[in-house]
């Protein structure tokens, strides 16, 4: 069954365990008889039932080893998987979510209806345009609190989208919903008839998964050419991992950025016998029907499919761990897919602090703290946005021998020359 991971965000209190639960609840998700017995339990200890004791009690199951996967919760709907990544620290999450170790591919943004936003909403609103997650939805909850009224549901709105609207997130969808009500999750509700809009289940099911956006055409970083050592044997052997894709002996070959090309003469796979065909993941070396020098770091595509880009120059959102502060004009190594160069850090647009999630204003990146920059590469490289190929569009920095930061692409720009 096809899987979207999904992050939900919200200040503290605003309802994203209730909302959670009750998500579990309403999808026949849970474990058989999880309801029946947590109520039973409220009931015994004269508590009223909360949604969020679900997630307790499910957490508790994971302690003691019961369920298998920690620190992850399912759902389903009838078209695919939902797990929800969670976030218990912002560091960590941030951290992962930017070198692209875990990825949400959609968010949903709770905000309380009857507090309005908050400070912090506005922060959850800034850590999802850095994480570049662009199927974000506005839920609104609490709406039984104010008497589901639309004007104070079209308030909330118009001032939320005005705000994200200043960090480039162009999100209009907004779900006036009850979490502990169970309205507008699953199906519409007659509580809200002036709402036309998707329900949360449904919203998340017209999401796109990076899956079915990725772009699957061949794709192989060049990690190293051997030659033959036999006597009167000139042939190179051109050796990588697939990263996507599909490469057939006959195939005509490009290599990026050096636009170097010829036909793939024979395919070997390490380990196994000589192949026609190989898939994505595959580590093997290929030999070509004449024999051309490139290096190492290029990319290998097909000539009968889409190019990577070539450029200098990108915009990217980043995630700093080094001791020292990234600084502007200052020169680090870059790694992308095979390839390494010299980077400069152009401009910062914004830096958010991992921590606190608050807005810092130095000229500078410092440690745990995410950013979005704009990055000047020394060589061209052939490189790609993340939401088309992940392993492309990710690169890690190195200040003097340390890993020092990493990040993903969201945009490659246009390439930069230098005036004499
Ligand atoms: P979290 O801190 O964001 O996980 O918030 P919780 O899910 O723990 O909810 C905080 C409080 O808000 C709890 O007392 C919930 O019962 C309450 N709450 C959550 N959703 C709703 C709702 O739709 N309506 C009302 N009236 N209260 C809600």
């Amino acid at each position: 069954m096809q899987r979207l991971n999904i992050v939900i965000t919200g200040h503290v209190d605003h309802g994203k365990s209730t909302l959670i639960g009750r998500l579990l609840a309403d999808t026949d998700s849970l474990p058989q008889g999880k309801l029946e017995s947590v109520k039973k339990m409220c009931e015994n200890n004269a508590r009223p039932f909360e949604y969020a004791f679900l997630l307790d009690a499910l957490a508790d199951e994971q302690k003691q080893g019961i369920t298998i996967d920690s620190a992850r919760v399912f759902f389903q709907s009838k078209k695919r998987e939902y797990i929800i990544i969670d976030a218990p620290g912002h560091i960590e999450f941030l951290k992962n979510m930017i070198s692209g170790a875990s990825r949400a591919e959609a968010a949903l943004l709770l905000i309380d209806a009857k507090e309005g936003v908050a400070e912090n909403s506005k922060r959850h609103g800034m850590l999802l345009s850095l994480l570049g997650i662009k199927q974000v939805a506005i839920v609104v909850n609490k709406m039984d609190l104010v008497n589901f009224s639309e004007i104070a549901f079209t308030k909330l709105k118009v001032e939320y989208s005005e705000y994200l609207a200043t960090l480039g997130i162009k999100s209009d969808i907004f779900i006036p919903i009850s979490a502990r009500e169970g309205v507008n999750l699953i199906e519409h509700s007659a509580s809200t008839p002036w709402y036309k809009g998707p329900t949360v289940l449904e919203i998340l099911d017209s999401f796109k998964s990076v899956e079915e956006k990725e772009n699957d055409d061949f794709r192989m970083p060049l990690q190293d050419v051997y030659k033959f050592t036999r006597d009167n044997d000139d042939r190179r052997i051109y050796a990588g991992t697939v990263t996507s894709g599909e490469l057939n002996v006959g195939d005509e070959v490009v290599f990026y950025p050096s636009l170097k090309r010829s036909k793939v003469a024979s395919i070997e796979s390490f380990n196994t016998e000589v192949k026609t065909s190989v898939k994505e993941s595959e580590a093997i070396g290929f030999t070509l029907q004449t024999q051309i020098y490139v290096r190492n770091g290029d990319v290998v595509a097909r000539a009968d499919q889409s190019a990577p880009k070539v450029s200098n120059r990108f915009e990217a959102n980043l995630f700093w761990l080094g001791a020292k502060p990234l600084e502007l004009d200052k020169p680090y190594k870059i790694k992308i897919g095979s390839a390494q160069s010299t980077i400069y850090l152009e401009e910062i647009k914004r830096v958010i602090d991992g921590d606190t999630l608050d807005r810092a204003d130095e000229p500078s990146v410092g440690r745990h703290e995410a950013a979005c920059v704009i990055f000047r590469v020394h060589d061209l490289v052939a490189m790609e946005q993340f939401g088309e190929n992940q392993k492309l569009g990710r690169f890690v920095i190195v200040d003097e021998y340390d890993i020092a930061g990493g990040g993903i692409i969201t945009e490659v720009l246009e390439q930069y020359t230098t005036r004499r």
